[in-house]
């Protein structure tokens, strides 16, 4: 049986695949995405029901395609933003064959390029992408045990507040997903606990101008690396209900209880670090410093946008900010379920090639791998601080693309003795 070959395979059919399609295409870099589930299938099985882009339609897009249907500065729901990829991979015509699991990639013996096997069957290609995705693995952090009588979910696998059990609920993690989760919960009646750790959390909008684009026009999307001692300050945003500020305060204010860092659990008592109030001053530095650089860059460049003293009033602090809760019994409390809103890792296990530091973190710069033919797309802080949404993914692609186009130039050159021999 004749083995199928391909150029460049790319693994992975969400935004990062469809995105290098597209420059891979613009290139003549022949090519095959493959994808195990459905394209885009993160922002159709993957994400809550009322989940909407954190950021505006005019923005987390592609360039070269507008959501046409929807007001440029409203937030799409996340199955329009899976029906506007699914479109997007049709106009670019990207080749992608869906229902097919990578299962194991390795460098071929004594030759170039990759055998690659496949759930249907088995492929040669001579470079491979990974565009499998920064947020694949939901983790839970080994706090609770398994068995304890309580049901834990990761916020992967919530759907609604219908799906959890009559009681109160605990969240932990104060990302975007842990607040915006809090939030729909509080509003659904249900008394809800938030471990805040630390985080940023700008402004939804600020002087008429929502946050991506301040981000945009004072350069911090383009951030080359987060700055050291800043690797576990998630951020706090959310696009619901037409885009508001995440202020912890007026969560508090709203019957929301706050807790500091979850860190242990024994016998039904769950007990968290005293860096409540820490972890609120830093967060409103956070939002503070945005205004103030934004506030700069107007008076820099005389752009006539109304001033908006009232963005620095700050809400009361609410009991549980004044008097932080150090421990919990849950029982006592309520509390019936938790969600653990604690992020995600990644999972290369497939790539049997040399490409991975210690840590199993990829070796690479901007996505172009140590090990050649080898290549990643939409990793965190890949090339960017935007590098894993939609507008930067698309950038990095363009870059990938570039790369595997320029190796195969080099590759194509025959030396005199070559075309000589060719003559
Ligand atoms: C809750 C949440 C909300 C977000 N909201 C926004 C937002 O509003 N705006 C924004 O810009 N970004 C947002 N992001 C970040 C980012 O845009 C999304 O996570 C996006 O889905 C990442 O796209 P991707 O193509 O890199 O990965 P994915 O969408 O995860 O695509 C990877 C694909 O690879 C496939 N795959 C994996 N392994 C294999 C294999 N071995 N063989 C074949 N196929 C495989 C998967 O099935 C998947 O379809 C959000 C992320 C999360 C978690």
């Amino acid at each position: 049986m004749s083995i199928e070959k391909v150029d460049t395979l790319v693994v992975g059919a969400g935004q990062a695949g469809i995105a290098l399609s597209e420059h891979l295409g613009n290139n003549g870099v022949p090519h095959l995405v493959l994808e195990k589930n459905r394209v885009a299938e993160a922002w159709r099985s993957g994400r809550w029901d009322s989940l909407v882009a954190n950021g505006p339609a005019w923005h987390d897009r592609f360039p070269n395609l507008e959501f046409t249907d929807s007001d440029p500065d409203a937030f799409a729901p996340k199955e329009r933003i899976a029906d506007y990829l699914v479109d997007y991979a049709k106009m670019v015509e990207a080749p992608i064959r869906t229902g097919i699991e990578v299962l194991k990639a390795e460098r071929n013996v004594g030759g170039a390029g990759f055998t690659v096997e496949t759930s249907q069957g088995v492929i040669e290609a001579n470079n491979i992408v990974a565009a499998t995705g920064a947020f694949q693995h939901p983790v839970i952090p080994p706090v609770i045990p398994e068995d304890a009588s309580i049901e834990q979910l990761h916020s992967f696998y919530y759907r609604n507040p219908e799906q959890l059990p009559d009681g109160a609920v605990m969240i932990v993690g104060a990302g975007s997903s842990g607040a915006q989760i809090a939030d729909e919960l509080r509003r659904a009646g249900k008394k809800v606990y938030l471990s805040v750790g630390p985080h940023d959390r700008p402004p939804r909008a600020y002087r008429g101008r929502d946050f991506v684009w301040w981000l945009g026009v004072l350069g911090m999307w383009d951030v080359a690396a987060m700055k050291p001692g800043t690797e576990h300050v998630t951020i706090s945003v959310s696009g619901a209900d037409g885009g508001n500020t995440i202020d912890f305060r007026r969560f508090g204010g709203e019957g929301i209880t706050l807790v500091g860092l979850t860190q242990s659990y024994k016998d039904g008592v769950l007990t968290f670090a005293g860096d409540l109030q820490e972890n609120i001053a830093n967060g409103d530095e956070n939002y503070l410093s945005m205004l103030d650089a934004a506030d700069a860059y107007v008076e820099r460049t005389g752009i006539d946008l109304p001033p908006e003293p009232e963005a620095r009033n700050v809400f009361a602090d609410p009991d549980c900010l004044t008097n932080p809760i150090r421990e919990l019994d849950l029982a006592k409390a309520g509390i019936t379920s938790i969600i653990w809103a604690t992020g995600f890792r990644q999972d290369f296990s497939w790539m049997k090639v040399d490409a991975f530091d210690e840590n199993g973190k990829p070796r690479h710069q901007r996505g172009v791998s140590s090990e050649p033919g080898v290549y990643f797309l939409g990793l965190p802080w890949q090339s960017r601080r935007g590098s894993t949404f939609i507008w930067g993914v698309w950038h990095d692609a363009k870059h990938v693309a570039d790369q595997i186009a320029n190796q195969r130039l080099y590759l194509e050159y025959k030396g005199p003795s070559e075309r000589a021999c060719e003559d």
